[in-house]
């Protein structure tokens, strides 16, 4: 039976990445029965100026995986993001951002293999803001007065920080439930619990609590701002992390700042009945449909899907070739050459074509 899958190409430099991605996944052998979906700026106008379709959810709801392309965020839509909106249409309440060394690409690390998870829905990221100078927030400022007896400024703005015992949980077991499934030995989880006692504080006691049930798991914690310390001198110590929302975001991209780049950082967002796939850079829309870009990032979020649909023999040949192709570095795109206008960089296509060969090779 072929996979049901979701395919939302997205827009600026998507569907050229999406194209190429689909063809190396069609590659491994392993069937596919694609649900494409539009979405993004360039559709939005043939769906009444929604960038982001019903229709596009339901598939989802629907084949329960999705891979999709970057999607740009048009201003003045009201849409703050419709990455962030698909996110907390399908509850996608787990961000995997695995951050692993391949031989080939410019870092000043060479042995990163780091899973970062972070929580997607809560903390200061649940968009509950309230504005300098509005009636809501000086209510808001009296209330605290009066439970609490802090004085907050008369010109300040506050956004508000909740942390869930459900939300701790949900996160926390889904990333010791990764670490296991994918033959981890260690989950570290991350707060600043000394300061925030009523939400780092509970997320740092809910999360023990879960460990408790994991004992073939190495479990253990660290402070954030010595996390980032310790990530820089030696991530190598390091292997699945799971973050609150806000540290998580910075977190993971000191990551993929460890590995080298965007360009090879790939994503995924889980949910209890949905999981899409994507890679972590954005849409680039001033290189869309120049064949230029690096389909890395999204072919490694393939990788990752495989990996869910229990395609392992797929996702380890895929992985490989990948790898295989960055290391003898001709065939990659220019970002991956030493300089930017080197003359030898292949387009979007040609890697595409050079993983499928090396998959024809390995196999
Ligand atoms: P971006 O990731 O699109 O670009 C940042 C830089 O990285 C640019 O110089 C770009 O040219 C380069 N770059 C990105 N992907 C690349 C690739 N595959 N190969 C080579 N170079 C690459 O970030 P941005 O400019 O801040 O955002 C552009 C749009 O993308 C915005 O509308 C933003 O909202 C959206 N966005 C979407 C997602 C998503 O769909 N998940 C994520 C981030 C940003």
């Amino acid at each position: 039976m072929p996979h049901r899958v979701t395919l939302i190409p997205g827009d600026g430099i998507g569907p050229e990445l999406s194209e190429a991605t689909r063809r190396v996944l069609e590659a491994t052998g392993v069937a596919f029965d694609w649900d494409v979906r539009e979405a993004g700026a360039d559709v939005m106008a043939k769906h009444g100026g929604n960038p982001l379709p019903d229709s596009v959810i339901e598939s989802i709801a629907h084949t329960g995986v999705a891979i999709k392309g970057p999607i740009t965020t048009p201003i003045g839509t009201g849409f703050r993001s419709v990455n962030v909106a698909l996110r907390k249409a399908l509850d996608l309440f787990a961000q995997v951002r695995p951050c692993k060394s391949y031989t080939g690409v410019r870092s000043r690390y060479s042995d990163v293999d780091l899973v970062i998870v972070r929580e997607n829905t809560e903390d200061l990221y649940a968009g509950i803001e309230f504005e300098e100078g509005t009636e809501n927030c000086a209510v808001l400022r009296d209330t605290i007065q009066k439970l609490s007896g802090a004085q907050i400024r008369e010109d300040a703005g506050i956004s508000i920080k909740p942390i869930s015992i459900e939300g701790t949980r949900r996160v926390v077991k889904f990333a010791l439930d990764y670490a296991r499934a994918e033959g981890r030995r260690k989950v570290t989880v991350v707060h600043k619990a000394n300061i925030m006692k009523h939400t780092d504080g509970l997320w740092l006691r809910v999360a023990r609590e879960v460990a408790e049930d994991y004992p073939d798991i190495e479990f253990e914690d660290r402070i954030v701002d010595n996390m980032c310390m310790q990530l820089v001198q030696k991530p190598e110590l390091y292997d699945v992390l799971v973050l609150p929302n806000l540290y998580g975001d910075i977190v993971s991209d000191l990551g993929a700042g460890l590995v080298g780049g965007l360009g090879v950082a790939p994503g995924a967002n889980f949910g209890t009945a949905a999981a899409v796939f994507e890679p972590t850079h954005g849409s680039a829309p001033r290189y869309k449909g120049q064949n230029k870009v690096n389909p890395i990032a999204m072919m490694l979020s393939g990788v990752l899907m495989l990996r869910h649909l229990e395609e392992r023999a797929a996702a380890d040949a895929l992985e490989g070739a990948i790898a295989a192709v960055i290391a003898e570095g001709r065939s990659v795109t220019y970002d991956m050459k030493p300089t930017r206008d080197d003359p030898g960089a292949v387009g979007t296509s040609q890697v595409a074509d050079a993983i499928i060969e090396q998959m024809g090779v390995r196999a």
